[in-house]
């Protein structure tokens, strides 16, 4: 049996658990049992003592309360009382009898007689004695009966049961402390158990430590030891259980491993002497291996060098590609490279004269020998000083030359470098003269590419140069070149746009168009078609303002293959314009010659070819009078504006009152219409202009005129005249058809007039308002119009009041010099003239070689701290003399003196030609120009101090 526990661990551990346990628990048993048994015994005796103290307590209370009522009804005689008195004496017997059925002690069983006693003698002696006393009203013999000792016997057993009450608490008292004691005797031996337990627990704890613990301890150790190599000092065990296995085992291992390691050692002396070769071997492909890295950072850096050759483009980028890649793989200490056929070169380590120096002989030196030797040329020499260094003794310099020949046998670039100290091998001569024969092929690609794009970027600037925008698309519709005026029409930047398709190039010109379906149709055509016809259309573009374009589109072929197709888009803005014009002046002129040419025909042939009357004859050659009037109207008015548009109009400058003007072209119009009343306020202070009456007064008559046509069923005609510091304000107002809000714009454009049938009948040329326009502007006014339709118009004329002139002249305190050069002499005569008549001294010249005399004539009698006697200069261009009107004007400028001087041109020379050669010019007026311009431009310039030392050019009059 104690074999069966000693062979395993687990079985004996197991048996020790079951042992304790069983202890535990039997002993913990006991304990319990016996605890719950004290502590029953306990509360049963202490209920019984209770029981019996609560009986004798109440017998002792119901005593007393007998003996109360008693006394009550003695001294009262109250039934009551009486009836109480007996309650009580019932009471005392239950109670009696309940204390008579407890277990009592003999010492109760005494007190239990002596109550018995006590209140039968009560019940049946003295109470019945007292009450027959009572009833018979013997109260002395009553209080006598009383003193006899009948009542002492119970009160006497009063105090006994109250003694009884108090000693049966004593014991109750007695009985928990016997209690208390036995639980905490319980508690001790609890403790005691305890105790037992953990010595009980610690003891087989210590055997198990004693017995697995230091077995496997000393198995540890063992087994540090033999992984040292230490001889193990470990002994069998004769255990049956697991340990004693373990150790044996162990022994047994190490045994075998000892064994193991002689033979590894052997082994491993014969695998040292294999790694040794190997290693060996290593070594000698890791050799290899940096070898062929070597080799490959060569070869790639050779590819790197042959790809920046490839796809370098520009000649700069080349040579320093190369330098910089050759540096990288020969160690030289000089490179040059250039060019034969110009100059240009790249070098590395050379100062740019040394490099002069050599090209400028190269082609009597290493150039000629190249040329002749038609390979490499190196040259072997002692160092120079520079060269030299540190180095001492004999030391040589290697120099080496590689030509690089074009496609075509030419000397076209040498490479050159230099080595101190190491000659070149014939392998590097050889590499290079390799490499120099790509770069050939290299520089003859990136000169051509230059030509190429030179070519290019002039083709780009020629057609950038064309007003026209052209593009030209490929049969896909990419976008392959176009110029900048394309550019500027669909409103692009030009790098996002090359090789665009179709969608994004069409939709930045579809959005200038408008969406016009039109031109995406016409594009579709373009692009499809493939005959070599020219197709066009106009077309409309929206930016700020309206222009007008025809595209022209034409198939380009190479060979009999389409390429593309070309668009060249033209402005026809004004051309349209003009033309447009045309058909409304034709239509215009047409109808409005033709309507009293008519009349006039008919009545004429009617007079001719029939006998009338001399009454009807007077009235047919009135209407032909009237018919002819109203021809010589319109031509007049025709020719009026052509003459103010060409600048032909010649104005008079004379200060006039234009109220009494008004008041002349109202009188004239005074009988004109019955069905009109015409009125005039006159609300202006200053009412003097400096104009041209005559046309003024066109203006004016013009304007009422309008009022009275355009009102046909009569009205009133308002006329004001008002003023403010600087203008004076002419408006005429009337009730009549008033102007469609969209047509406000056009009014003043030649020959429009509304097209309404309201309006049809009113006859006109619709040249009435531009020729006031084209007046007011050349006499530095506006003319304006506020209208609402079918309620009425007002057209307002604004122009400078004579102040400006009168303040001009207040100016002429110090009387300004004007030189004049002008060979004219009539319009010398009329500008000098003019200019007199604002204030100014003129100085007149004829030819620019005396002017020249006069001014530096003038220069020598000045010093710098007069301001000169020079306000400005009138020049005429051309002046039939050597000298021109500007070799005058750059002479002038030349002198610091006369720099600041405003100069005016004043010429008759061709606008165009003019503008081309000197580009300054903005505009240009076209003699003969109203000298009233001039005059006023002058004093406007020398009023504003600012624009001093401008060339200025009297502008048109109607950008003014
Ligand atoms: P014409 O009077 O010969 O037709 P204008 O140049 O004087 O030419 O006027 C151009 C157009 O302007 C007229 O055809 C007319 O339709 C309009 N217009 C001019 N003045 C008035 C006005 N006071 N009320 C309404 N429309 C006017």
């Amino acid at each position: 049996m104690t074999n069966y526990f000693k062979r395993t661990l687990n079985r004996q551990f197991t048996f020790l658990l079951l042992v304790v346990s069983l202890v535990i628990v039997l002993v913990g048993g006991v304990l319990a049992v016996y605890g719950m048994s004290i502590q029953s015994s306990y509360q049963a005796e202490r209920e019984r003592k209770l029981e019996k103290q609560e009986i004798v307590f109440e017998i002792d209370s119901h005593a007393k309360q007998m003996l109360i009522r008693a006394r009550g009804y003695f001294a009262f005689q109250n039934n009551e009382e009486l009836n109480a008195l007996y309650r009580e004496i019932d009471a005392l017997n239950v109670y009696i009898e309940r204390f008579s059925s407890l277990d009592l002690s003999a010492e109760e069983l005494a007190l239990l007689t002596e109550i018995k006693t006590t209140i039968h003698l009560y019940q049946t002696i003295h109470l019945p004695e007292a009450l027959s006393l009572v009833s018979n009203n013997e109260l002395d013999r009553l209080s006598a009966y009383a003193n006899s000792g009948a009542s002492d016997t119970v009160n006497q057993l009063i105090e006994n049961t109250s003694n009884y009450v108090l000693t049966i608490s004593e014991k109750a008292a007695e009985i928990s402390s016997s209690y208390t004691q036995k639980v905490s005797i319980l508690v001790s031996l609890f403790v005691i158990f305890l105790g037992v337990v953990l010595l009980i627990l610690f003891i087989v704890l210590y055997k198990m430590i004693k017995q697995i613990g230091k077995p496997i301890q000393d198995v540890t150790v063992a087994a540090a030891e033999l992984a040292i190599g230490k001889d193990v000092s470990l002994k069998s065990h004769q255990r049956e259980d697991e340990i004693g296995v373990l150790s044996r085992t162990f022994l047994d291992m190490v045994e075998i491993i000892q064994q193991k390691e002689d033979e590894m050692t052997q082994q491993n002396i014969e695998l040292k002497t294999q790694q040794e070769e190997l290693e060996h071997k290593q070594d000698q492909l890791i050799k290899s291996l940096h070898e062929t890295e070597e080799m490959q950072n060569v070869l790639l850096k050779y590819n790197s060098l042959n790809h920046a050759i490839s796809v370098t483009l520009n000649k700069e980028d080349l040579f320093d590609e190369l330098l910089t890649h050759l540096s990288d793989i020969y160690p030289v200490d000089k490179m040059l490279l250039f060019l034969t056929e110009e100059t240009f070169y790249r070098a590395r380590g050379i100062y740019d004269k040394h490099v002069t120096q050599l090209l400028n002989h190269f082609d009597q030196g290493i150039g000629l020998i190249l040329r002749e030797k038609n390979n490499y040329h190196l040259v072997e020499r002692e160092v120079t000083d520079v060269e030299r260094g540190l180095a001492e003794g004999v030391l040589t310099a290697y120099d080496l030359y590689i030509p690089i020949y074009s496609s075509g046998g030419e000397l076209r670039a040498v490479f050159a470098t230099n080595r101190v100290g190491k000659p070149f091998l014939q392998t590097e001569i050889n590499e290079l003269s390799g490499v120099m024969n790509h770069m050939s092929i290299a520089i003859e690609k990136v000169l051509m590419h230059e030509e190429t794009e030179k070519e290019r970027q002039l083709n780009q600037d020629i057609i950038d140069n064309v007003n026209e925008a052209i593009q030209f698309v490929d049969n896909e519709g990419h976008l392959l070149q176009f110029n900048q005026s394309f550019c500027q029409l669909i409103e692009c930047e030009q790098k996002a746009q090359l090789k665009a398709p179709f969608s994004m190039w069409f939709q930045a010109l579809e959005h200038v168009v408008g969406g016009n379906e039109a031109v995406a149709s016409f594009y579709n055509e373009a692009l499809k078609q493939d005959n070599s016809s020219v197709l066009s259309m106009n077309y409309e573009i929206h930016t700020k303002q309206k222009r007008i374009f025809k595209v022209y589109a034409e198939p380009v072929y190479h060979g009999y293959n389409k390429v593309g197709t070309i668009f060249v888009h033209r402005d026809i803005t004004k051309q349209h314009e003009v033309e447009q014009m045309k058909s409304e002046l034709v239509s215009t002129v047409s109808h409005e010659l033709r309507t009293p040419l008519s009349s006039i025909l008919g009545f004429t042939e009617l007079m001719l070819h029939r006998k009338l009357k001399p009454e009807k004859q007077e009235k047919y050659l009135k209407t032909i009078h009237k018919e002819a009037n109203r021809l010589t109207n319109l031509i007049n008015d025709f020719l009026d504006l052509q003459r103010m548009e060409s600048g032909g109009q010649m104005y008079t400058n004379e200060s006039l009152d234009i109220r009494d003007l008004i008041s002349e072209v109202l009188t004239r119009f005074e009988a004109y219409s019955e069905k009109h009343t015409l009125h005039f306020i006159n609300l202006a202070e200053k009412t003097i202009i400096q104009g041209d009456s005559e046309r003024i007064q066109q203006v004016i008559t013009n304007i009422i005129s309008n009022a009275i046509k355009f009102s046909p069923n009569g009205g009133d005609i308002t006329t004001t005249l008002a003023s403010n510091s600087t203008s004076l304000f002419v408006s005429v107002k009337d009730d009549g058809l008033g102007i469609p809000e969209n047509e406000m714009k056009n009014l003043f454009r030649k020959f429009y007039r509304i097209d309404n049938s309201d309006r049809k009948k009113i006859g006109g040329t619709g040249l009435g308002l531009p020729i006031c326009k084209e007046i007011v502007e050349a006499h530095n006014g506006t003319i304006s119009v506020e209208s609402k339709e079918n309620e009425g118009s007002t057209f307002i004329i604004e122009l400078p009041l004579n102040d400006c002139s009168q303040t001009l002249k207040a100016e002429g305190d110090s009387p300004k010099t004007i030189l004049l050069l002008e060979d004219d002499q009539s319009l010398a005569l009329l500008l000098a003239e003019e200019l007199k008549n604002y204030g100014f001294n003129v100085e007149h010249f004829s030819n620019p070689a005396t002017a020249i005399t006069f001014v530096d004539t003038m220069a020598s009698h000045l010093n710098s701290t007069h301001s000169p006697p020079l306000d400005a200069m009138v020049v005429d261009i051309m002046l039939g003399d050597e000298l021109t009107g500007w070799d005058f004007i750059h002479k002038i400028k030349a002198n610091n003196l006369w720099s600041d001087l405003p100069i005016f041109i004043s010429s008759a020379l061709d606008e165009t030609e003019q503008l081309t050669r000197h580009s300054e010019i903005e505009s240009y007026l076209t003699k003969p120009y109203p000298p009233s311009e001039l005059s006023k431009t002058i004093i406007k310039t020398l009023n504003q101090d600012k624009t001093r030392g401008e060339i200025l050019i009297p502008k048109r009059k109607s950008e003014i």
